[in-house]
């Protein structure tokens, strides 16, 4: 039998417990031509999540009432109606907060889980994440050597990646994260030049303080007070990939990143982007990631929680800044 959350009511603010609900006893569903059933082993917890929970207007359509909860998910194939795919394949896809899903060959997103690293990171640092980290910097950011790249929710799984592919590319890598330990781990884990913790007082001073030859790269992931700090040291010819602006998704009236750097009176280049806008190098640029992940390049840090009813608790989490590196929820090994 299957499993699943579905989202029960729509949050005003913060989501709680309640806009979750879960469900037992289910049928499993039958794949058919083209498809398979899969059995999820990791589930992705992910901030977009909370944007899909609300009805407002969206790049991406949100999560009905009743409807099962949406993210990506590492999944062991358990019988098949698809070409190419057989039983005990492990694959990544968007299998969704449940035991059991449908994947289809004609998900984009789907993908069989390369062997050679834990099956976990499909969804992180060699996954979705990685690649938004991968594409925003360069296709975006277009770092040079030299240059000073500053990235918030730097610990994170995407901002985790930013850095270590800005000191790949010979740049001064700078993160802003919350709280010591987080910091600690950027620069001496991680190995950027140096990191600002967004909750000590004078934000604006200490990252003034860690980039003397200013900013030439934002790589934007929160919004709010880091991106006031950041904005009066913007160089001319900066460029801010605008990948998201999590301090402001539980907000009732966001403030933008696009309309405090529209303001400006010399914006810097900015746009937001998707981390699908380039699917056939997507997987490219999963393999790039692999090779550095396994040659010890690019290091990452997951913060596992077990079991299908920690999903809900996992994105409240996430949504505070609780989790320390890549959220997932383990279902099976
Ligand atoms: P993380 O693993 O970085 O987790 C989220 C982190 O955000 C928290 O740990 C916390 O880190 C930080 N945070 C939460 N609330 C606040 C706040 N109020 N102020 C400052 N920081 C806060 O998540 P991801 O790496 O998965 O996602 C990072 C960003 O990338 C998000 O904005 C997300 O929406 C975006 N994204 C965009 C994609 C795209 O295609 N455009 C694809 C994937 C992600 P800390 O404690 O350090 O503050």
């Amino acid at each position: 039998m299957n499993r699943r959350i579905v989202l029960a009511s729509r949050p005003a603010a913060e989501p709680t417990a309640e806009n979750f609900r879960l469900e037992t006893d289910l049928a499993l569903p039958e794949p058919g031509s083209g498809e398979m059933l899969v059995k999820n082993l990791y589930l992705s917890v992910d901030p977009y999540m909370r944007g899909r929970m609300s009805d407002r207007a969206s790049y991406a359509r949100p999560v009905a009432l009743g409807e099962v909860m949406v993210g990506g998910t590492v999944a062991r194939v358990v019988t098949s109606r698809a070409d190419g795919y057989a039983p005990g394949d492990v694959v990544v896809g968007y299998g969704g907060w449940q035991d059991y899903a449908i994947f289809s060959t004609k998900d984009r997103q789907l993908l069989k889980v390369d062997p050679s690293l834990p099956i976990s990171t499909a969804l992180g640092v060699c996954g979705m994440p990685g690649v938004t980290a991968y594409f925003g910097l360069n296709k975006l950011g277009q770092p040079k050597p030299g240059e000073t790249v500053v990235v918030s929710a730097a610990s994170g799984a995407v901002g985790s990646v930013v850095g270590q592919i800005a000191k790949l590319k010979g740049c001064r890598a700078v993160g802003v994260a919350g709280g010591p330990a987080k910091c600690a781990y950027v620069t001496s884990e991680l190995g950027f030049d140096a990191c600002v913790d967004h909750r000590a007082p004078d934000l604006a001073g200490a990252l003034k303080a860690a980039c003397p030859g200013g900013i030439d790269v934002y790589f934007e992931n929160v919004g709010g007070k880091v991106l006031e700090a950041v904005v009066p040291l913007l160089n001319d010819g900066s460029r801010v990939p605008i990948c998201g602006f999590i301090s402001q998704y539980n907000a009732e009236d966001p403030v933008t990143p696009f309309t405090v750097l529209g303001a400006l009176p010399k914006p810097p280049a900015h746009r937001f982007f998707l981390v699908w806008e380039w699917p056939e190098e997507y997987p490219g640029a999963v393999a790039e990631l692999v090779a550095w992940v396994k040659a010890g390049k690019i290091r990452y840090r997951e913060d596992i929680v077990d079991g299908l009813a920690a999903a809900p608790g996992a994105l409240i989490g996430v949504l505070r800044g609780d989790n320390f590196g890549k959220k997932l929820v383990r279902l099976e090994d």
